[in-house]
């Protein structure tokens, strides 16, 4: 089965208003050809009204928002609602991410919630996973990843998965320059898809677009979207520069 593609670039806590508007006037001017893969930038919320106003009228980048709330409404300080990121024209959300994870205490039983709700809005979540560096070398990998699996989504139907994007993120590979060989990166994103097909069936688990995420760059993107279980990438660092993203998109015409 051809899955397409779909790079994202997620640009964390970087990006004002101006500075998103500086860089999608030189990305879409350098516009790599969209039609083999699906692009998607996902700024901080306060950005994201500028970037659905300078992306209007392409629909060859999507905008994805980098969190979001499972409640609908109401007393939830500091918080952003589904309704709220559809109406500044986000059609993809980041959930899970190892920061929230890590950072602001999010585990499995709120990021279910928070896909549930997603999917519920017609939003695309793009669902990342991964193991730290003490939990690979104990021996807990595949233990690690099921879990996050399992627990974030539960109680999805198998028919609602060909709208959920997965994202290995090795946490050991964010930010910290070190990414995963091609090999490991190819082995474990294949143990992810043999999960699928455990919980939700063999044409689920073809279907399923899994992103690598951990210090993707131009130098490497190639030969890492060249393995076979790789449907893309969740970029971090070198999606702030257009140039550098551009090229990364590239790797995957
Ligand atoms: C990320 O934040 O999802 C990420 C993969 O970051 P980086 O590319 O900087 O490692």
């Amino acid at each position: 089965m051809s899955r397409k593609y779909v790079i994202a670039a997620n640009w964390k806590m970087n990006m004002t208003p101006s500075e998103t508007a500086g860089f999608l006037d030189a990305f879409l001017k350098n516009f790599p050809d969209p039609t083999a893969v699906e692009i998607v930038i996902a700024p901080p919320f306060v950005s994201l009204a500028k970037a659905s106003e300078l992306m209007a009228g392409q629909s060859a980048v999507g905008l994805s928002a980098q969190n979001m709330s499972h409640e609908a409404s109401g007393a939830f300080t500091g918080e952003t609602s589904a309704a709220m990121l559809k109406e500044v024209g986000c059609q993809y959300v980041i959930l899970g991410h190892s920061e929230r994870r890590s950072l602001y205490g999010e585990d499995d039983v709120v990021i279910n919630k928070k896909v549930h709700a997603t999917l519920a809005a017609g939003l695309i979540p793009i669902l990342c996973i991964g193991e730290s560096l003490e939990e690979r070398d104990g021996g807990q990998l595949e233990f690690v990843l099921s879990q996050q699996l399992e627990g974030s989504l539960l109680g999805i139907d198998a028919s609602q998965m060909p709208g959920i994007i997965i994202a290995y993120e090795p946490v050991w590979a964010i930010g910290t320059g070190r990414t995963a060989t091609p090999e490991q990166a190819q082995e474990t994103q294949c143990y992810v898809r043999s999960v699928l097909e455990r919980l939700f069936g063999a044409d689920v688990a073809a279907a399923v677009r899994i992103q690598y995420g951990g210090s993707v760059k131009p130098g490497n993107a190639g030969e890492l979207i060249a393995q076979p279980d790789i449907d893309g990438f969740l970029v971090g660092g070198a999606s702030l520069d257009p140039a550098s993203f551009a090229d990364i998109v590239k790797a995957g015409i």
